[in-house]
């Protein structure tokens, strides 16, 4: 990582968003010898100086799947995951509130070690920027936000400026700036968008029984409820009494649950999880987050390309937003180094749209799936819940389909 970075504000490739997907393609791209900047509005000092992970959990998880570890291996952060913390996951048991439906995932049905791990966020975002640290060519720009953007097809390059005054050029502006992005709005990316009419509330919890390596997960008429188990950090025993929950539930209920005292709130999440893992003995802050599918209708645009949470937002009951979003790092990542190792130009749109090509159907077909479970777990005439619970069930029992929606799920097909 560069020091002198206030003279350089020319760059070749500048990513807007440090999160996990911006990050990992500015180290996926760094082998190419481009020089890249990465902006973001908080301060990212903070996860580079993280050698160990804290002592409590962070309340955000993800669910990797083998596939996002190969990736994150390839660029010498996963060593990084797991010498901090992060938890493998070696079975998964979902089931339906109402009837008799039910799954379970052994990894060793596929002859795989794990279904994934659930790391916090904020490990691997501290993994990411111990190895940023170590990349002469990447430079960090943090804390400043994006304020302006000036393109279009008839610039070779894309010029933003930020808001303490400074302006940057570069040939290829990438938004990794989340959901909201700011790139893609000013840019005039037009983008199809749904409410979910759901919130998730997230929160680290210490169960009663263990929670024996195994992530649950309950759908019910008004929503979903994932446990989804932690491992704490080496030095300490792991009694497996550590889970990471979302429960994603419609607007009004949670604020009711936001507005329990913790006592209150652990019976009703003990009663929704039917008292799975007993009794919640301990519970961390809760956070809500409001969910909204939303989906840019092009990726590209010359000398601009949006990835990860810019690009699609999708619910996360299927733990699949960040993975989704490592595929997309990946895939421009090797679409922008094809080019530039032909010395062609890197914004240039035809290059770009290879990328989008990849990378578009893939993820519209993961939402429309997620947007299908959301429909089929909500409120449903009876028949349908027959039917639903049946097909569950018929799932369970057919070792081709499970093993199909197994390798799927991980990333692997
Ligand atoms: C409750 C919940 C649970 C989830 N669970 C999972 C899961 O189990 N597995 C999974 O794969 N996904 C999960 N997801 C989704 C996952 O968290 C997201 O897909 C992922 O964080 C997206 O990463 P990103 O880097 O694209 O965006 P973000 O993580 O949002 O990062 C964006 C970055 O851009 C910066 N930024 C924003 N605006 C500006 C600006 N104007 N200027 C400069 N910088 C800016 C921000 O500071 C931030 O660092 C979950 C999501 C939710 C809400």
């Amino acid at each position: 990582m560069s020091e002198n970075i206030a003279k350089s504000l020319d760059y070749d490739v500048l990513v807007v968003g440090g999160g996990m997907v911006g990050a990992s393609f500015a180290l996926a791209l760094a082998e190419s010898g481009l020089r890249i900047a990465v902006v973001d509005s908080q301060d990212l000092s903070k996860f580079a100086g993280q050698e160990r992970a804290k002592e409590s959990f962070d309340p955000r998880v993800s669910a990797i799947t083998p596939s996002s570890q190969a990736f994150l291996e390839s660029l010498a952060v996963w060593q990084g995951v797991r010498n901090r913390r992060c938890a493998p996951y070696s079975d998964m048991h979902v089931w339906d509130a109402d009837g008799t439906g039910s799954i379970h995932f052994n990894a060793q049905e596929i002859h795989a070690a794990a279904l994934g791990h659930i790391v916090e966020n904020s490990v691997i975002l501290a993994a990411l920027y111990e190895r940023i640290a170590e990349t002469a060519n990447i430079d960090l720009l943090a804390p400043v936000a994006l304020h302006a953007l000036e393109a279009g097809s008839h610039k070779e390059r894309v010029n933003i400026t930020l808001e303490d005054g400074r302006s940057i050029s570069a040939a290829l502006l990438v938004a990794a700036d989340g959901a909201n992005s700011k790139v893609r709005e000013l840019a005039g990316f037009q983008t199809k968008e749904w409410d979910y009419e759901h919130q998730a509330i997230v929160c680290t919890v210490k169960t009663q029984l263990p929670h024996g390596a195994t992530a649950i997960q309950r759908f019910m008429d008004e929503g979903t409820l994932a446990f989804l188990p932690l491992q704490q950090n080496s030095e300490l025993v792991d009694t497996q009494q550590h889970c990471s929950i979302v429960w994603s539930v419609l607007p009004d209920y949670a604020q009711r649950l936001m507005a329990m005292d913790d006592s209150a709130f652990a019976i009703q999440l003990q009663a929704a999880i039917e008292n799975k893992l007993g009794k919640i003995e301990r519970l961390d802050t809760r956070y809500s987050f409001p969910l909204r599918q939303r989906h840019a209708v092009d990726y590209v645009q010359p000398g601009i390309a949006l990835i990860g949470d810019a690009a699609h937002t999708i619910h996360p009951l299927a733990g699949q937003g960040v993975n989704l979003g490592f595929l997309d790092a990946q895939a421009l990542a090797e679409e922008v180094q094809r080019t530039h190792s032909k010395h062609l130009p890197i914004g240039d749109l035809r290059f770009l749209r290879r990328y989008q090509r990849r990378r578009i159907g893939h993820n519209l077909g993961m939402m429309w799936v997620m947007e299908g479970f959301k429909r089929l777990f909500a409120d449903q005439p009876l028949p349908l819940r027959w039917l639903r619970n049946a097909g569950m069930s018929g799932i369970d029992r057919s070792a081709i389909i499970k093993h199909q929606l197994m390798r799927s799920a991980m990333g692997m097909e």
